[in-house]
């Protein structure tokens, strides 16, 4: 099978999840935006992606995605960074993404405004929560996130557009659910007590993607079960 009939398998498998999950949510499908988690996936595969209709594809590593996006110079595509921040990369980050979803500290939103370039669209950056308050997990804390969100709006060259999160994996669904619209109602909260309008939540992967749209995900980043297995 060719990387563009494989793609449209999978695509055609994921776009349909977050359809049903959408239809018994009540929502719209057009609400939920697709960003394909493509760490340690080939640029070629990637590429039958984009042809098949994929139009936002999250990186991790920072040196991987410059390698896969001279390689794919060509491709539209829309370039979100998830994965953990270190401020002295904050340059190439404000430079080469177009979202950046894991802020958490006000340090690196700052770096990322001083070098995002002024003539170009506003940086979109999305707040990490570390919703479980886990010792091993990136995140600002639930109580810490209002002020930290009020702050960062306040940068003109940053667009903050709401939050995202990873949370610890739940076998019950239920409580995983309970978990994501947590997050939801935070963004809400955030918003009343700061008079802001944030509406994005990233949240969902491959294993709870159904949970997060139910709870209102605007984006899930979806990895294993777009692409495969990573090498
Ligand atoms: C790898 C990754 C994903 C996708 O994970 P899967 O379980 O493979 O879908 C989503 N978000 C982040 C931040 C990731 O690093």
């Amino acid at each position: 099978m060719s990387n563009r009939d494989y793609a449209s398998t999978q695509l055609a498998k994921v776009l349909t999840r977050i359809q049903n999950a959408c239809a018994a949510a009540g929502r719209d499908s057009n609400s939920v935006r697709l960003i394909g988690a493509s760490k340690r996936q080939a640029p070629e595969l990637i590429h039958g992606f984009a042809e098949a209709g994929l139009t936002d594809v999250g990186e991790n590593y920072l040196q991987e995605a410059q390698e896969k996006q001279s390689q794919l110079g060509n491709t539209a595509l829309e370039w979100h960074y998830i994965g953990q921040i270190q401020s002295n990369k904050c340059k190439p980050i404000a430079e080469h993404f177009s979202w950046v979803h894991g802020v958490d500290r006000l340090k690196v939103a700052q770096r990322l405004h001083q070098h995002t370039p002024t003539e170009r669209a506003p940086l979109k950056v999305l707040v990490q929560i570390n919703i479980d308050d886990e010792q091993s997990k990136a995140g600002v804390s639930v109580q810490q996130a209002p002020d930290l969100c009020a702050k960062i709006s306040e940068l003109d060259k940053l667009a903050l557009c709401g939050l995202m999160l990873i949370p610890a994996p739940q076998p019950d669904p239920e409580r995983q659910r309970a978990t994501f619209t947590q997050a939801r109602d935070l963004l809400n909260h955030i918003n009343q007590r700061h008079g802001l309008n944030l509406t994005e939540l990233s949240m969902g992967m491959s294993n709870d993607l159904e949970q997060a749209v139910m709870a209102g995900s605007t984006m899930v980043r979806i990895g294993t079960d777009l692409f495969g297995a990573r090498s």
